[in-house]
């Protein structure tokens, strides 16, 4: 990834909450196929970026360009229809419908709107529910969720629900991938699993992650390069393990 062209490109990126700044002039990129994390002590302003690189929140100055393509203050359903997929801190599946609904609704940017399609080629519209179907299914076999493939999501346990959220993110078949703490609250044998995943959706797949994510056992292990933030600016970057010993984070992250 290091000589890879650039995926997403932040630079300059201010947000103001009232009187304030919790992003002073963040610039940041993400190269194609590297998997960056993003980290920092909490209210450092790592969500507030992901959430301005998804169009949530507007920037008060900055660009954010996707492939050379500028994508500042769009909508969010204009930036996931560039291809940003993103998860969230705290989950957001929809209760009531199963894993394999709640998966196949991350291929709706991939969808046309159909109701004209429905009636006039309902034949053309039948063969593309299928061919999305075949992706889903493909996905719930690489996730290992065949098992509960049926099951209202919510009565799943915590960490097969972070997996849920995962594979609906990959069924976008995102050109960015942003994952929000995607192993916050999950024991060991689960923060491996997604860790797995996320390595293997980076491999196999070739998908850019930028990944905000507190263990930094996981951080060393599966990022290419980290950015620190505390306070709204980039304190420390580069290679995992040293951008985390750096002795501006270990005190950042001291409270000193
Ligand atoms: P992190 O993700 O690193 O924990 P956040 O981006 O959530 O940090 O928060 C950065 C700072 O911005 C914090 O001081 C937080 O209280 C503030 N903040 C975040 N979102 C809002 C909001 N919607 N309104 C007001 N303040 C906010």
């Amino acid at each position: 990834a290091a000589g890879a062209p650039v995926a997403l490109s932040c630079t300059g990126i201010e947000r103001v909450f009232g009187g304030l700044r919790a992003l002073k002039g963040v610039s940041l990129d993400v190269r194609q196929g590297e998997i960056l994390g993003l980290v920092g002590p909490n209210g450092s302003g790592k969500t507030t970026m992901v959430n301005v690189i998804t169009g949530f929140y507007p920037p008060n100055a900055g660009k954010v360009t996707l492939f050379g393509e500028d994508i500042t203050a769009l909508k969010p359903h204009r930036v996931a229809a560039r291809g940003v997929a993103r998860t969230f801190q705290n989950l957001a599946l929809f209760k009531g419908m199963s894993v394999l609904d709640n998966i196949l609704i991350g291929r709706h940017t991939h969808m046309k709107p159909s109701a004209l399609g429905a009636l006039f080629y309902w034949w053309w519209a039948e063969r593309e529910e299928l061919a999305h179907r075949r992706v889903v299914e493909e996905m719930i076999e690489f996730m290992q969720l065949q098992d509960i493939r049926d099951e209202p999501v919510e009565v799943i346990p915590l960490g097969l629900q972070k997996r849920v959220e995962l594979a609906r993110a990959l069924v976008a078949e995102p050109r960015l991938l942003i994952l929000d703490e995607p192993m916050a609250g999950m024991n060991q044998e689960e923060k491996e699993y997604i860790a797995r995943f996320i390595l293997d959706a980076s491999e196999a797949r070739g998908v850019t992650t930028l990944i905000i994510e507190h263990h930094m056992d996981v951080v060393t292990s599966i990022c290419d390069r980290v950015v620190v933030l505390s306070y709204g600016e980039v304190i420390s970057e580069g290679e995992p393990q040293a951008a985390i010993s750096h002795p501006s984070v270990v005190s950042a992250y001291l409270g000193e």
